[in-house]
């Protein structure tokens, strides 16, 4: 997934600096704990600030953070 550093790059510099932005690979391994955060109605961007703006940036990991809130929330309902 993350084996393009040259064109995770290449973004950077075309969206610019912005907020400090985490890597995929780091919003990977955070993503769990971002979205039973969220689910527990806490802050999760104060406790994992970046994470957010990464989502907003990547459609990837948007899309793996809204799978994953899917199956936490269905589990959660069960
Ligand atoms: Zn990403």
């Amino acid at each position: 997934m993350s084996d393009r550093p040259d064109l995770k790059q290449a973004l950077g510099r075309l969206l610019g600096p912005a907020a400090p932005e985490i890597g995929c690979d780091a919003c990977f391994e955070q993503l769990d704990r971002y979205v039973e955060l969220e689910l527990a109605g806490q802050d999760a961007d104060a406790t994992l600030p970046g994470l957010r703006p990464h989502l907003d940036g990547c459609p990837a990991c948007r899309e793996e953070h809204e799978s994953l809130r899917a199956l936490v929330g269905g589990e959660q309902a069960l």
